[in-house]
């Protein structure tokens, strides 16, 4: 397989789509940003959905570095809270937003809401780049928000989001666990099937 560049600097992102990847591809050869360069542009998120952002995300690094790119945008929706954090789940609780203090603020908006409405999904855009074309690919996961957290695994909302189908926060799985629900897998899985298609040449 070609090199595919990862446009994200988010450690728990890489890891999970490098395990994903290693499972279907066994020669993929995966480069994260980082490890590619230090001098990548910061992409400023500055559009209002979670397709746009992962458009920018992709385009502007695979512009930067000219190699197929794949960028993740993801987001949390919480029915109670009329789709929030959505596309600011990553600075729900302000500028200097922390995990933790994003996590707090959910619990506390939702603190009156009974557990039938805690209702809320994960979703996640990929937005794969080379120089032929652009292409989106989604994966949702469908779960609950709790009411305090549990688990110390995974990132982001991971503690306080029970999937459909478990009774565990992706806080309390391991990384194989959480892939087995995860939005982020689902979107995966409905890429790598296309990037083998075009890539059916270097498989010998
Ligand atoms: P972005 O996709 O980097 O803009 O991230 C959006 C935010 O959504 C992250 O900062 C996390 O708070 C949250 N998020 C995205 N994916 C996940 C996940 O798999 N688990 C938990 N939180 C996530």
């Amino acid at each position: 397989m070609p090199e595919l560049l990862l446009s994200t600097k988010n450690q728990h992102k890489i890891l999970e789509i490098q395990e994903v990847f290693r499972s279907v591809i066994s020669d993929s050869s995966i480069l994260s940003l980082d490890s590619y360069s230090q001098n990548a542009p910061d992409i400023v998120e500055s559009l209002d959905t979670i397709e746009g952002n992962a458009y920018l995300k992709s385009i502007e690094i695979f512009n930067f570095a000219q190699i197929p790119t794949l960028s993740d945008d993801s987001g949390l929706e919480i029915d109670a809270l009329d789709g929030k954090p959505g596309v600011f789940s990553s600075r729900y609780s302000g500028e200097n937003a922390s995990d933790s203090s994003n996590r707090k603020r959910v619990l506390e908006e939702l603190k009156n809401v009974p557990s039938e409405k805690r209702t809320a999904r994960f979703r996640t855009i990929l937005c794969y780049t080379d120089n032929l074309r652009t292409i989106f690919f989604e994966g949702v996961c469908e779960g609950t928000i709790t009411n305090v957290e549990f688990g110390e695994r995974g990132f982001g909302y991971d503690q306080i989001f029970i999937p459909s189908g478990s009774s565990k926060t992706f806080g309390q799985m391991d990384m194989l666990e959480k892939n087995e629900y995860s939005h982020r897998k689902k979107a995966l899985s409905k890429f790598l099937e296309f990037y083998k298609t075009i890539n059916e040449h270097h498989n010998g």
